[in-house]
């Protein structure tokens, strides 16, 4: 997908579909990879395996406060799925996201979760736990494999490296036959 920080979610059937402008992609197609891109932003892949149905999606302060998440659990649902699994790849922390205060303010009323200060005590947004809620809310079960991209030089850190930077794949498959 071409990835716009918003809150779009697409159906996809096939690989060479054009590439969807957007934010979530879905689909129920055993086979077909899904691939989300981060550079500092909360990647989360889902999975029903006995439904059958697989997403990926990209949340970022505008997409958490949109709700690029809570859309993709809907359209999973849509699909047939029923028990979602969600996990979250390495993304920036809550000790690190620095935001101005009007930012932190805006993006709390949406989603309080997401409240948090930096480790030097300015405003900042818990991307990851805001997403986290987001989840739980929707009834999903959340494995959450994150780590700080700007804190470890394992991961590719937008924030930290600037627009040199590689960036971070996210990425599901289901196997033809299940799981
Ligand atoms: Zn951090």
């Amino acid at each position: 997908m071409r990835q716009v920080q918003g809150a779009d979610v697409a159906i996809v059937r096939h690989a060479d579909e054009p590439q969807p402008v957007c934010d979530a992609v879905v689909t129920s197609v055993a086979g077909l990879a899904l691939c989300v891109r981060v550079g500092d932003c909360v990647p989360v892949v889902l999975a029903d395996a006995d439904a059958g149905v697989t997403a990926v999606a990209h949340a970022g302060r505008r997409g958490m406060v949109t709700g690029v998440v809570p859309k993709t659990v809907a359209a999973m649902r849509a699909s047939g799925a029923v028990d979602i699994e969600a996990w979250l790849g390495p993304h920036v922390c809550g000790g690190c996201y620095e935001v101005p205060a009007p930012l932190r303010d805006e993006a709390a009323t949406a989603v309080p979760a997401a409240y948090a200060c930096t480790t030097w005590g300015t405003p900042s947004l818990d991307i990851g736990a805001g997403v986290t809620a987001q989840l739980q809310a929707d009834g999903c079960s959340v494995n959450d494999r994150s780590a700080c991209t700007v804190e470890s030089a394992d991961f590719f850190s937008y924030r930290r490296d600037g627009a040199a930077s590689g960036r971070c794949a996210g990425i599901v498959v289901r196997r033809s036959g299940g799981s």
